[in-house]
């Protein structure tokens, strides 16, 4: 990849027609008879939300999912006309926001609905909102054994259309607990009939993630919501052995060597001399820390790919650097191509790889790639 002139070399680069391939993948292997809502809270897991919402808009997706009203704004003020579902619902004093940049709230607690059918009365409009049931999350949702005193309460408030329903799986990901997620399908079917009983038949039904969709054909109602698969992320979030789409990653991450330098055998490197040369070494400092998310738990166990071959991360990654031992990569240069992330002739460090190694899911490794690694995007 080209450096830009006069900036650091370390960058991401996103490819959107991955992007897309994984779109359309996932509508292929789950099924085309139902709505798909691609999720890009969190600025599209890392991968930048607004760049990804054009690309998403512009191949057939039907609704866009953020965590926050904020999140959509910055969507509305890119010019994206999709509907848009605030998963975390709203705070109060957003309610006007909302109404006026047309983002569609989770609800989940009455004074919620409340708040907003009185902003929508003022405004004499009406406003869709889509209720988040908790059968079985624990986390943000109206309790099940709640839902029928919730309905009684909900339909006071004339302002307010309920579009759609929704709940959300604790662990689609992981077979050994689909008895429970079977239960939590159950309960939301219950809640749905209660709705019903009450008049209440909103066009959206949805419950699955991406884990639940590949996984639980029985999860689908008529709508899934996909963050990670879009992105080509999942290997450690769907479980192994069962089918799934075929995915490629979407983001990949570079940067180039910063200085080289012979180390004798025997002295150490980095903060806290935690790696020690046992050899005479070539040692190279590459321009990403743990403030670029690299994580600091990479510190000598991490590794890169220069000049097609891997290369170990030796001692503390340190908040705007790493060092590595390149002392057998051959034709090592100043300003050699390192590869944090992606794959070339067949080497490859994927964003499950460093979750591995840090304890974490890929999620986290594409959310923490922030604003001081600027974005390439290519394949629009
Ligand atoms: C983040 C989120 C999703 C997407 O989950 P993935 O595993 O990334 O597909 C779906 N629904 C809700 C409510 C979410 O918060």
């Amino acid at each position: 990849m080209d450096t830009i002139f006069g900036q650091r070399p370390t960058c991401a680069e996103i490819n959107l027609a991955n992007l897309a391939f994984n779109f359309n993948s996932a509508k292929k292997f789950i099924g085309a008879n139902i709505n798909y809502m691609a999720v890009v809270k969190a600025d599209g897991y890392g991968h930048g939300a607004v760049e990804c919402a054009k690309k998403l808009e512009s191949i057939g997706v039907e609704w866009l999912g953020v965590a926050l009203p904020e999140e959509g704004l910055e969507l509305r003020a890119n010019k994206i006309k999709l509907p848009i579902l605030c998963l975390g619902g709203f705070w109060s004093g957003q309610e006007k926001l909302l109404i006026e940049e047309k983002l569609t709230p989770v609800i989940y607690r009455l004074e919620q609905a409340e708040n907003l059918n009185r902003a929508a009365q003022e405004k004499g409009v009406v406003v869709n909102v889509h209720i988040k049931i908790d059968t079985g999350m624990g986390r943000i949702g109206v309790r099940v054994d709640e839902v029928k005193n919730f309905v009684e309460r909900l339909k006071n408030f004339r302002n307010l259309n309920i579009q759609g329903i929704m709940t959300h799986f604790a662990a689609a990901d992981n077979l050994q607990e689909n008895e429970f997620t079977n239960l939590q399908i159950k309960r939301f079917e219950d809640v749905l009939k209660i709705f019903a009983e009450n008049r209440i038949e909103p066009t959206f039904r949805d419950l699955a993630n991406s884990p639940g969709a590949v996984v639980h054909e029985n999860s689908l109602g008529n709508m899934v919501r996909l963050g990670g698969i879009l992105y080509g992320l999942g290997d450690d979030v769907l479980p192994a052995g069962v089918d799934k789409p075929e995915l490629r990653p979407v983001m990949s991450v570079h940067t180039r060597i910063s200085q080289l330098k012979k180390v004798p055998k025997g002295e150490s490197i980095g903060y806290s001399r935690t790696f020690m040369t046992n050899k005479d070494s070539l040692i190279a400092t590459i321009p990403i820390g743990y403030q670029d998310g690299f994580a600091r738990s990479l510190s000598n166990c991490g590794r890169v790919i220069i000049n097609n071959c891997f290369a170990p991360v030796v001692g503390r990654v340190s908040m705007d650097w790493t060092i590595v031992d390149v002392t057998s990569v051959p034709n090592v240069k100043v300003d050699d191509q390192v590869i944090i992330i992606g794959s070339n002739n067949g080497l490859s460090i994927t964003a499950e790889e460093l979750a591995r190694k840090t304890g974490t899911i890929s999620y986290e490794i594409t959310c923490r790639i922030n604003y001081r690694i600027p974005k390439k995007y290519v394949g629009s």
